[in-house]
C-alpha cells in the first residue's frame, strides 16, 4: 500500500486560471456548444490542472485531489451516492439551475465562506443508489495521463448534515446514515477494484455547531460511519479531512481512519487556543497538518509554520502537510496580476503559490532555502511597510469610545424628528440598484479602455440616473434611489475609492456554479481620501422633489466580501471602515441627502461556526455599523438592508443595528420571519414584498396579500413596501411591471384600511 504523500492540498480552484470552466458552462447552457465539446474542454482543464500541480511539486502519488465538479462538489457527491437522482449532464444542471418545469434545488452558503453549495433534498423514497461511474471516469482519465489522483467525496456525515429533509419526509437526513453508507461502500469497493489506494472524504460538518445535530451527535454519526467504511474488506485507504475550523468530539471519532487532516490555520488556532495540543496528543495512524491557510491571500510565514510542524512531529511521526481548507476560495495565481505594486505582490500567495508553500513546508528550510528566504522577506517588508500602517488612522480609531456605541437620541425621538420628511403611510421604495443595462456595461468597458474619457463616462452615467429617476417618478414611488449605475459591484466600488485596499485584475473566485467574484484585498489601515458617492446622490436629488436615498455598503459587508488582513483582528478594520463611512454620511447630509441606506447583506455571513464565538463577532459587527450612523442628525433617516439568509439566529443583532428603517428579504418565506419580530424590533421595517431573484412579475393581488400578511405583525405606521433586494440583475420590462404592481397594491391596501 502506498503511504500518504508528504505534501498535499485539500482542494484546488476549479474555474481555471482564465475562467475556462465558466466560459464552457455558459456556452453550453446558451446552446453555443454541445455536451461533447463541453466535456472535452472540462477534460482538458482537469489535465492542465494536474500537470500544473505536479510542476508545482505535488509529484507523489495521491498528492493531487481530484476535487473536480462542474457546478458544485456537494451536488456531485450527492449524485455519486444517489442522494439526488440524475444520470446525465443535463440532469445535473437541471438540479442546480432548474428549468421551465422544475425549480432548482436550494443553494446556500458553504460554512462561513462565500461559496454556495446545492442543498440535496432527502425524501423517504430517496434510494441512495451508487453511481460510481463519474469518479471512476476521473480516475481512468488521470491514469491514462500518468497521474494517480485522489478521488474526492464529501463525507457521509457532512453530506447528510447539510441536506434538507424533503417536504413530507418522516425521517431527518441524518437518520438515513446506514442507507447512504451502503452507497459509499459500493463506490469505495469499485474504486478499490480500479486500483485506487487513497480516497478523500471531507467532513467539515464536524467543525461547526449546526442546528440539525449537536457536536456529540455528529461525532457519534462519524464514529459509526467510519467504523462501517473502515470495515469494508477491500477498500482504498480513507483520508478524512476536517477543514474550516476545529473538530472537537469529531476528532476522537475519527482517530481510526487511515489519515486525518486537521485545520491548523492561524484563524482556527486563534479561536481554539488548545487545538494544537489536542491534535498533538491524538492517537492517529497518520496526521495531515493543514498549516497553510487556504482562506486568505497572504504569503505564509514559513519559518514559524515549520517550527509548528517540527514540534508536532515529535508526537506525530507520521506527519504530512496540507492546506487548512480547499484552495477553491482563493484566486489561481499572483502571476496573473500585472498591476500590483511590486512590494505588495510579494506579500500575496494565491492557490499556486500556496501549493509551493505546502511543498516547501514539507521539505524544510535546508531543502527549500529559497522559498524560506523569500517568505522571510515578504513577512519583514509587509510588517515594515507604510502601506500597512497609517498612524493617523490608528490614532483616530484609538480615540473612539470602547465597547458599544449609541446614536443619540434614541429611535423614538429620531422617529419624531423624521416626521418632517413628510412620508406617506406604507411608503414605497426600492433597495438601490436598477437594471444594469448593456449600455452601462459598454460605457464602463469603453471607459476602462480609454475610449470614453472621464467626462463622457460621467455624462453617460448621469443620463442613466436621470432615466431611473424619471421612471420612479412615473411609477409613483415615494422614496427614490439613483440606481447605482456607477458601481461595478457594491464592495469593489468602495474598495477602489478607499485607501488600504488593493484590487486585482484576475483574482476570480467561484461563488457558485459559473458565478465568480473578484474580492478586493485589505492590505492595511483603511481611510477615505475623498467623498465616494456624494456627487451621484447630489445629482440624483437635484432631479426630484422627492427624497432620494444615499446608498452605502456597510463595514461588515465590505469585509465579508474582501480578503482581510491577518496581522490585526477584523474588528480593527471594521472600526476603520466605520469611521470612514461616517465621514461619507456627514458629507451626504451636507449635500442635502436626508435618507441614507447602509447595506449589510453579509451580516449573517461572517457568523462564526462555533456558537460561543458568535457574540464577540456580533458585538464588533454591530459596533462598526453603529459607528457609521453615530453622528447622523436625528432628522436623517438611516436605513439598512439585509438579505441572503435566515435571520432567526441574528435577529437581535439586526435590531441592534439601531437603523430607523430595515429592509429585509422575506418574500420567499412568505413573511414568516415577521412572526416574532414585533417584540424585538421597534423601528420601521420593509419586509421584501416580492422576490427579485426571478423574472416573474408578481400580481397586484399577490403583493397586496403579502402586505396584509405583514400588517398582522407590524403596525401600519412602521411598515414599508419594497422589493426583496436590488434590481441590478433584472431587466427593465419586468422591473417596471413589478414596481407598478407594487405601488398599486400599496394603494389598494391603504384604501381598504
Ligand atoms: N443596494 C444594493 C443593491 O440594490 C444592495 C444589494 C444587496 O443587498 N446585495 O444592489
Ligand atoms: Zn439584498
Amino acid at each position: 500500500m502506498t503511504n500518504f504523500p508528504k505534501a498535499t492540498i485539500e482542494g484546488y480552484p476549479r474555474v481555471g486560471a482564465n475562467r475556462e470552466l465558466k466560459r464552457a458552462l455558459e456556452s453550453y447552457w446558451a446552446g453555443r456548444i454541445d455536451a461533447e465539446t463541453f466535456e472535452s474542454s472540462a477534460h482538458a482543464l482537469r489535465l492542465e490542472t494536474y500537470n500544473r500541480l505536479r510542476d508545482l511539486g505535488l509529484d507523489e502519488d495521491y498528492a493531487i485531489p481530484a476535487d473536480v465538479a462542474y457546478y458544485d462538489q456537494v451536488l456531485e457527491t450527492a449524485l455519486t451516492v444517489g442522494a439526488v437522482e440524475g444520470e446525465t449532464l443535463d440532469d445535473e444542471f437541471r438540479l442546480a439551475r432548474g428549468d421551465s418545469e422544475h425549480a432548482p434545488l436550494e443553494m446556500t452558503k458553504w460554512f462561513d465562506t462565500n461559496y454556495h453549495y446545492i442543498v440535496p433534498e432527502i425524501a423517504d423514497d430517496t434510494s441512495f443508489t451508487a453511481h460510481p461511474q463519474r469518479v471512476l471516469k476521473l480516475v481512468e482519465e488521470a491514469n491514462k495521463a500518468g497521474f494517480k489522483v485522489r478521488p474526492y467525496l464529501v463525507g457521509p456525515v457532512t453530506l447528510l448534515a447539510l441536506s434538507k429533509q424533503a417536504e413530507g419526509a418522516t425521517k431527518a437526513p441524518l437518520e438515513r446514515l446506514d442507507d447512504v453508507l451502503k452507497a459509499y461502500e459500493q463506490v469505495l469497493s469499485e474504486l478499490h477494484a480500479a486500483g485506487v489506494e487513497w480516497v478523500q472524504l471531507a467532513e467539515p460538518a464536524l467543525v461547526a455547531d449546526l442546528t440539525v445535530a449537536t457536536d456529540a451527535e455528529l461525532a457519534d454519526a462519524a464514529q459509526h460511519a467510519y467504523e462501517v467504511l473502515g470495515g469494508i474488506d477491500k477498500r482504498p485507504q480513507l483520508y478524512v479531512t476536517t477543514p474550516y475550523g476545529a473538530a472537537r468530539a469529531g476528532l476522537k471519532a475519527l482517530q481510526n481512519v487511515d489519515a486525518l487532516q486537521v485545520d491548523l490555520s492561524v484563524g482556527t488556532l486563534g479561536l481554539e487556543s488548545d487545538y494544537l495540543d489536542t491534535v498533538a496528543n491524538l492517537k492517529v495512524k497518520h496526521l495531515v497538518a493543514g498549516l497553510i491557510d487556504g482562506r486568505n491571500v497572504w504569503a505564509a510565514n514559513l519559518r514559524d509554520l515549520r517550527e509548528k510542524f517540527e514540534t508536532l512531529q515529535k508526537s506525530q511521526p507520521n506527519l504530512s502537510v496540507s492546506t487548512s481548507v480547499s484552495l477553491q476560495h482563493v484566486p489561481h495565481t499572483v502571476q496573473a496580476e500585472t498591476k500590483l505594486p511590486v512590494d505588495v505582490a510579494a506579500w500575496f500567495s494565491f492557490a499556486d503559490e500556496k501549493v509551493a508553500e505546502v511543498v516547501a513546508l514539507a521539505a524544510g528550510p535546508l531543502e527549500a532555502s529559497n522559498a524560506y528566504a523569500q517568505a522571510d522577506r515578504a513577512v519583514r517588508t509587509r510588517a515594515e511597510s507604510s502601506r500597512t500602517h497609517d498612524q493617523a488612522v490608528q490614532e483616530r480609531t484609538a480615540a473612539l469610545p470602547e465597547g458599544q456605541v449609541q446614536r443619540e437620541p434614541a429611535f423614538a425621538e429620531r422617529n419624531k424628528a423624521q416626521e418632517e420628511l413628510g412620508l406617506p403611510k406604507l411608503p414605497t421604495t426600492t433597495i438601490g440598484s436598477f437594471p444594469q443595462t448593456q449600455d452601462i456595461r459598454n460605457a464602463r468597458a469603453a471607459h476602462r479602455k480609454g475610449e470614453l474619457n472621464d467626462e463622457q463616462y460621467v455624462e453617460a452615467l448621469r443620463n442613466e440616473i436621470k432615466s431611473v429617476i424619471d421612471l420612479q417618478e412615473r411609477l409613483g414611488l415615494d422614496v427614490l434611489v439613483h440606481g447605482e449605475p456607477e458601481r461595478n459591484d457594491m464592495v469593489q466600488y468602495f474598495a477602489e475609492l478607499l485607501d488600504g485596499f488593493v484590487t486585482t485584475e484576475n483574482g476570480w473566485v467561484q461563488s457558485y456554479g459559473s458565478r465568480c467574484t473578484r474580492p478586493p484585498i485589505v492590505v492595511g489601515d483603511i481611510s477615505r481620501p475623498k467623498a465616494m458617492t456624494v456627487e451621484w446622490s447630489k445629482y440624483a436629488q437635484s432631479l426630484s422633489e422627492k427624497h432620494v436615498k444615499g446608498m452605502l455598503t456597510g463595514p461588515v459587508t465590505i469585509l465579508a466580501w474582501s480578503f482581510v488582513r491577518d496581522d490585526v483582528p477584523q474588528s480593527v478594520s471594521a472600526d476603520q471602515l466605520g469611521v470612514a463611512l461616517a465621514d461619507e454620511v456627514s458629507d451626504l447630509e451636507e449635500a442635502g441627502i436626508d435618507i441614507i441606506q447602509i447595506d449589510e447583506p453579509a451580516l449573517r455571513e461572517l457568523l462564526p461556526l462555533r456558537s460561543e464565538d458568535r457574540q464577540a463577532y456580533l458585538d464588533w459587527a454591530v459596533r462598526a455599523f453603529r459607528l457609521v450612523s453615530l453622528q447622523a442628525k436625528p432628522s436623517t433617516q438611516i436605513h439598512t438592508h439585509l438579505c441572503y439568509s435566515e435571520f432567526g439566529q441574528i435577529i437581535d443583532a439586526v435590531a441592534g443595528l439601531d437603523a430607523d428603517v430595515t429592509s429585509i428579504e422575506a418574500a420567499r418565506s412568505r413573511m414568516e420571519l415577521l412572526e416574532d419580530i414585533d417584540e424585538k424590533f421597534h423601528s420601521e421595517i420593509g419586509p421584501g414584498i416580492y422576490d427579485i431573484h426571478s423574472p416573474r412579475v408578481p400580481s397586484v393581488a399577490e403583493i397586496a396579500e403579502l402586505i396584509r400578511a405583514a400588517l398582522k405583525n407590524v403596525p401600519v405606521e412602521r411598515l414599508w413596501v419594497n422589493p426583496d433586494c436590488g434590481l441590478k440583475t433584472r431587466g427593465y420590462a419586468e422591473t417596471e411591471s413589478s414596481l407598478r404592481n407594487l405601488v398599486l397594491a400599496r394603494d389598494e391596501v391603504l384604501n381598504s384600511l
